[in-house]
């Protein structure tokens, strides 16, 4: 396997180029010679450490990144697989896993994914078997797998980040799902694309005090005309392009020639400030034809690195960095939601009261009934009968207050008493994804994001760095459509049963001391 994105990105003293290539949707012709020409290119020019291939960019079916990385691995260029969620279930993503470290393609960039687009006869089926952490921890499960069969390579795994949402909830939960990210086995990350060099020193800042090992690359992009609208209009989940610069690029190309000219600009300029400020490196994107333009932007890098200072102010930071970024100093996540406590709605309060009551009185293993919980479901479980009367009284309860899906591994408690089988279309876990906007849901922008409301739960009392606690296992499908109370009484659900994955999550606990609020 080629190791020199691992090498380079280890290195202290290299700036480390990857390049984002996006594959077409043939096995054939125009978009693949397009991609193969500019990966060659690439590697004669010898300043980029990996190419990355996206997976089925947004959600929709194209040229697999396994496929095509093979080809440009064997030129002899590094290749970052883009791994997403949203295609196969876990058996096919462990099968998926295996056949690339088969190839000696071990560098995965971890993602939830966008939601699914349209494939053949319309809209694909949404999978969603793990999200981006639990695939971290699978991964980095079948590294040690791996090594014990005699392969010392286990995989570099990546994932992403997005320091640009739009309200406090929505950032707090970000940075709280990259704590579970790290902890759960990543060992670089890759910044959404924004355009505010404030956010991208925040969150150098927060990691930085927090004490995360993984170096991260800043997004830089680009910015076409057709690019800057579809951004600006969401249609890119998780990027984001205000009004102002969206306006700013029509204007620069109403001649093309200066408008290409400013996107190289503006694309070296960002660069330089995240050199400047103490990025690992750029993960440079939108890059569709030819490699050329790649290399007038790293020749205009060069440069201009040196007056990155100069640069801040075209990406919103006009007084001191330090003063514009020191809100953020001590890992005190608590100061990017400006101290706010926010106040639920009465309904809200008192459904997150409620919920917590119950649990606290019904499904705590510290409570004084525990053991009387426990004696009741083994007698409910041991005859037919008693688990249809479990599940008699269970399902209304539950569909009423949560929209149950009767998964029969319930997961509500780390959720803030939501649940992730009827409320996030993407069934996330562990945090949110990154497709959220302004605290909307990525799929359904008419309700908020499941995770906007638990952090607003959790902060009301205080309590954000529950956002953060440990790693969920995913849920058990041998348990659908049984009674969840049983399960986690009689040990059988995620929290209770001590298969591998759930050790391996309990004892990955991310650093939560920052997270506070
Ligand atoms: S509810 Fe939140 S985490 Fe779930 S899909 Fe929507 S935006 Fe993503």
């Amino acid at each position: 396997m080629l190791r020199v994105f691992q090498h380079d990105l280890r290195d202290p003293d290299h700036f480390v180029i990857t390049l984002e290539l996006v594959p077409g949707r043939e096995s054939t012709g125009r978009t693949v010679d397009a991609v193969m020409g500019i990966a060659r290119d690439a590697f004669a020019d010898g300043r980029i450490s990996a190419v990355s291939i996206t997976d089925n960019p947004g959600g929709n079916p194209s040229l697999s990144p396994d496929v095509i990385g093979n080809e440009i691995f064997k030129i002899g260029l590094d290749v970052i697989v883009h791994f997403t969620c949203r295609d196969m279930n876990r058996v096919g993503m462990e099968s998926r896993a295996l056949q690339l470290a088969m190839m000696g393609m071990k560098n995965i960039l971890a993602l939830t994914g966008d939601y699914t687009g349209a494939g053949f006869g319309g809209q694909g089926a949404p999978v969603f078997d793990l999200d981006s952490v639990s695939l971290l921890a699978m991964l980095a499960m079948l590294s040690e797998r791996i090594g014990a069969a005699g392969d010392p390579d286990g995989f570099c795994t990546g994932c992403a980040v997005s320091p640009f949402k739009g309200t406090p909830g929505e950032t707090v939960a970000q940075y709280a799902k990259l704590c579970r990210k790290e902890a759960a086995g990543a060992q670089f990350v890759i910044t959404q694309l924004g355009y505010d060099a404030g956010r991208f020193a925040r969150l150098l800042d927060v990691t930085r005090s927090l004490g995360f090992a993984p170096p991260i690359l800043g997004s830089v992009y680009l910015l076409t005309p057709t690019a800057a609208r579809i951004m600006n209009a969401g249609r890119v989940p998780g990027v984001v392009v205000s009004d102002a610069l969206r306006d700013r690029v029509l204007d620069e190309w109403r001649d093309r020639e200066t408008g290409r000219q400013a996107a190289v600009e503006r694309a070296a300029r960002l660069a330089a400030v995240l050199k400047g400020l103490g990025y690992k490196g750029i993960h440079l994107g939108g890059i569709h034809r030819d490699f050329s333009v790649v290399a007038r932007i790293l020749d205009r890098l060069e440069h201009i690195a040196d007056r990155w200072p100069e640069f801040l102010a075209d990406f919103g930071i006009t007084g001191d960095r330090e003063e514009n970024a020191s809100s953020a100093a001590a890992g005190d996540i608590c100061a990017l939601t400006g101290g706010i406590a926010p106040t639920l709605d009465p309904l809200e309060k008192l459904h997150f009261n409620l919920m917590r009551q119950a649990h606290g009185m019904f499904f705590s293993r510290e409570s004084a009934a525990a053991g009387l919980w426990r004696a009741l479901a083994r007698r409910l479980d041991s005859h037919p009968a008693g688990r249809m009367i479990a599940s008699t009284l269970e399902d209304p309860v539950k569909r009423l207050l949560l929209g149950c899906r009767h998964c029969g591994d319930c997961g509500i408690v780390h959720l803030a008493f939501l649940c992730p089988e009827s409320q996030c279309p993407k069934h996330t876990r562990n945090g949110a994804c990154g497709g959220s906007r302004n605290g909307r849901c990525e799929v359904h922008p008419e309700r908020f994001c499941v995770w906007y409301r638990a952090w607003r739960r959790w902060a009301a009392i205080g309590e954000s760095r529950r956002l953060a606690d440990g790693c969920v296992p995913p849920r058990r499908w041998e348990l659908n459509e049984t009674a969840s109370w049983l399960n986690f009484h009689l040990g059988r659900d995620h929290q209770g049963s001590g298969d591998a994955f759930t050790r391996f999550c309990r004892s990955r606990t991310c650093r939560t001391e920052g997270l506070r609020g």
